[in-house]
């Protein structure tokens, strides 16, 4: 079993050492991962840009690589053959914030599943809902636990094609960890404010700031679970179709490749 570890906080974060350690336990691992923070940068491919890759040594000692590029990038390095190894599984995070509802296509944590997904490698993104805490110093022993856990039981089991989970730990020691809920995706309220500024040159710049996002803790979702104390696992896929609406929007006239009349130019404006 070969495990590839990634993470969106840089190679030398200790979620991720946290998250190397426990898979260690699991199976072999490598590690490759960003050279620094890329939190919030979303599903990215470099293509208008070299990628260099420079061998490290994590905190215990073992050795990682890191990369210029982003999370996503990193898989695709390691995938591509820069790790010289077939991959069983990715694994990203362990992340100090949550990333739920909406949060999942910001979040290097989860874009660098996703793109394992693209690769048809499982995956398996893991955060820790360390809130205003998850600036400073974190215990990821419960986390790690929960990785592992979580990671045993998908390979034992085999992740179904094209399907990765979304696994949120609430900071909570190991034992008021009330167990694990399978959710959907809940609804995340961003509080972003822009603020507009003037540089010493006299231009303006903007920077998007406001106060934390919160989210509604409806049960069976993500940020129900977490709010009960539970470990939220929320299967995802790339597929973002909306299926429920295809009928709907079938009465638009463009079902079964129809060219409705307008576009014929049959109607002036
Ligand atoms: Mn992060």
């Amino acid at each position: 079993m070969h495990i590839l570890v990634t993470n969106d906080d840089g190679v030398m974060a200790p979620g991720l050492l946290a998250l190397a350690q426990a898979m260690r336990q699991v199976g072999d691992v490598s590690v490759v991962a960003p050279e620094r923070n890329w939190s919030g940068s979303g599903h990215v491919k470099t293509l208008h840009n070299p990628l260099r890759v420079r061998e490290v040594t994590l905190a215990d000692g073992s050795p990682a690589l890191c990369s210029d590029g982003a999370p996503s990038d990193c898989v695709a390095l390691a995938l591509m053959g820069v790790i010289n190894r077939p991959v069983d599984m990715v694994v990203s995070g362990i992340n100090p914030m949550a990333n739920l509802g909406h949060d999942v296509t910001y979040s290097g944590t989860v874009t660098a599943a996703m793109e394992s997904i693209i690769a048809g490698v499982p995956a398996i993104a893991f955060s820790l809902d360390a809130g205003e805490k998850g600036h400073g110093y974190l215990d990821y022993t419960a986390a790690a636990r929960i990785a592992r856990l979580v990671v045993r039981t998908a390979l034992t089991n085999g992740l179904p094609k094209g399907v990765f989970l979304n696994v949120n730990v609430p900071y909570l020691p190991a034992e008021e960890i009330k167990g694990i809920q399978l959710t959907r995706k809940g609804l995340r309220i961003y509080r972003d404010e822009l603020e507009k500024r003037q540089d010493p040159r006299g231009q303006y710049y903007y920077w998007i700031s406001g106060q934390s996002p919160t989210g509604v803790p409806e049960k069976g979702t993500d940020f129900g679970a977490l709010a009960e104390g539970y470990v939220s696992v929320t299967p995802l896929q790339l597929d973002l179709t909306a299926y429920h609406h295809m009928l709907g929007l079938s009465e638009w006239g463009w079902h079964n490749g129809n060219l409705p009349a307008a576009a014929n130019g049959s109607e002036t404006g």
